[in-house]
């Protein structure tokens, strides 16, 4: 739990609203971010860069409510995006595309177009034939591309496999081995101009040092390239830095960004970092309730009306989020399995979970901010959650819940 959200009386807040009164009024699954709670993570890179000329591009993939990046776009952010669709959720959010770098190992010519079009900072190439289809999409619109290599640092950032990306056999990147030599290619490429390098090695990391491994083989390539005549305007160091959803302690954003520049230290270098999970993770909950409680004989279980569609990440990674009781009761605790009612065994909130509920209680999923909505699916028909943004007493929909009708309004019967 943060600062943002607290017990008061026994009753779990957000800022000053009860999340209860945000259930009966808006109904469940429904996402709720904390306006303080975003702003808070985005000051304190700020605050921690402030003596460096840096970027801070919020990695949109984790969560692309338009109000959020709204949010950040008003504090001075750049963003991170990995499609056309997020560049046009950027865009439409009041974002700046001169703000903006673009990772991802599989851009379309459309995509890149879009983006050329639209201006934005940087290409984050992610291999050679890549290189070669933006250097000629470029040409065809009499335009210029700005790049930067994604190179794969091959270090371990001990995390999940699912989100570790800088190891040799992962996808993400361009060899080290082979930097040099792509960097040498796009140099001759008239319609491609080298403005950085970036990295970028995994997600729900809690400690520095694999950052600072893959920050000291980015500044040996760096030092090879100067040799050859390249010289860089900016580094992207990615993002990464974990939150604590259990019992992990990963560095405060102060001590990950002092750490960075110190890593820098001497370089002339603009700092670009692409922080996601851990500027909203902790800023969002989600609210479900309990429609039955089953006393199995093995288990209890707690089928609630949120599901693994709503919430991907314990499926997907057997992830944990903390789960808490809206209100608190003086009952005996028993043990449950908080599961949803979709037709998979792998449909889970949380398991073995200690908690003093009956029927009808409201629960809030912790730490629900990031990768929660903006994984979410429509699998068994559900419409997805509504989201909702409190900023101090205020009550905000950032998002209506999808209405069923919407879910097939595109599809046809056929004669
Ligand atoms: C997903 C991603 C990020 C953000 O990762 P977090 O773990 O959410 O901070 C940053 N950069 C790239 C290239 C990514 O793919």
């Amino acid at each position: 739990m943060t600062e943002y959200f607290k017990y008061q009386q026994a009753q779990l807040y957000v800022e000053s609203v009860p999340l209860e009164s945000i259930a009966q009024r808006y109904g469940t699954p429904c996402y709720v971010y904390s306006r303080a709670a975003l702003t808070d993570g985005y000051r304190q890179f700020a605050d921690a860069l402030k003596g460096r000329e840096h970027l801070i591009c919020y990695a949109v993939k984790a969560n692309s409510n338009l109000a959020i990046l709204n949010v950040f776009a008003r504090l001075g952010a750049g963003f991170d995006i990995v499609s056309g669709g997020e560049l046009q959720r950027v865009l439409a959010a009041g974002g700046q595309a001169n703000k903006v770098v673009f990772s991802g190992v599989g851009k379309t010519e459309e995509e890149m177009r879009m983006a050329l079009e639209a201006g934005i900072l940087c290409f984050n190439v992610e291999s050679a034939p890549e290189l070669d289809r933006l250097n000629s999409v470029a040409a065809s619109m009499g335009k210029v591309a700005p790049i930067s290599l994604r190179v794969n640092p091959d270090v371990d950032a001990k995390t999940h496999p699912y989100i570790s990306t800088g190891l040799k056999q992962n996808k993400f990147g361009v060899a080290y081995t082979e930097a040099l030599s792509i960097y040498r290619k796009a140099a001759a490429m008239p319609h491609i101009r080298i403005t950085g390098m970036d990295c970028h090695i995994g997600s729900q990391l809690t400690e520095t040092s694999p950052f600072i491994a893959a920050a000291e083989k980015v500044l040996a390539l760096v030092d090879q390239l100067e040799a050859a005549g390249i010289v860089l305007e900016h580094l992207d160091l990615g993002g990464g830095l974990g939150i604590r959803y259990d019992d992990e302690t990963p560095p405060a954003i102060a001590d990950y960004a002092q750490s960075l520049l110190n890593a820098l230290e001497g370089r002339p270098h603009k700092l670009i970092v692409e922080p996601g999970r851990v500027l909203v993770g902790n800023a969002g909950v989600l609210l479900t309730r309990i429609e039955y409680i089953k006393h199995g004989e093995e288990k209890n279980f707690a089928i609630v009306d949120a599901a693994m569609n709503d919430l991907m990440r314990p499926a997907l990674y057997d992830a944990y989020h903390a789960i808490l009781p809206l209100r608190e009761r003086d009952e005996a605790a028993q043990h449950y399995d908080i599961v949803g009612p979709i037709c998979e065994t792998g449909d889970f909130i949380g398991r073995g979970r200690e908690l003093a509920v009956t029927q009808g209680d409201t629960l809030g999923v912790m730490s629900a901010g990031a990768y929660g909505m903006s994984m979410s699916s429509n699998y068994n028909t559900r419409p997805r959650a509504a989201e909702i943004m409190v900023d101090g007493v205020a009550i905000h929909v950032i998002r209506e819940r999808e209405l069923v009708s919407q879910l097939f309004a595109a599809e046809k019967i056929i004669a």
